[in-house]
């Protein structure tokens, strides 16, 4: 899954790959986006990628399966939601 994102210092859009490849720096204006927890930044960044992905095959696998359900978005998409709009609403602190 290609996560992508927004710096909220400077606006402008990234993809979690190039914070990945970064050490958890800003690809635009190199400022850590965690100081203080980069390596566990970079590592969760990267299990959601992979995540992400497994999820979209699995869904994908029984998509294919056509079987005889409907499964409730909500209970696939709440909790991330919930989680995104945690970050989004977050107040950046400038240092
Ligand atoms: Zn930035």
């Amino acid at each position: 899954m290609k996560i992508s994102g927004t710096c909220k210092r400077d606006g402008r859009p990234f993809l979690v790959e190039q914070v990945i490849g970064g050490g958890g720096a800003c690809p635009w204006d190199g400022e850590p986006f965690s100081s203080d927890y980069a390596a566990v930044l970079v590592e969760s960044l990267r299990a959601a990628e992979v995540a992400g992905t497994e999820l979209e095959r699995a869904l994908a696998a029984i998509a294919d399966l056509a079987p005889a359900f409907e499964l409730d978005e909500d209970s696939v998409l709440g909790e991330l939601r919930e989680h995104l709009a945690r970050l989004r609403g977050r107040v950046v602190e400038r240092a």
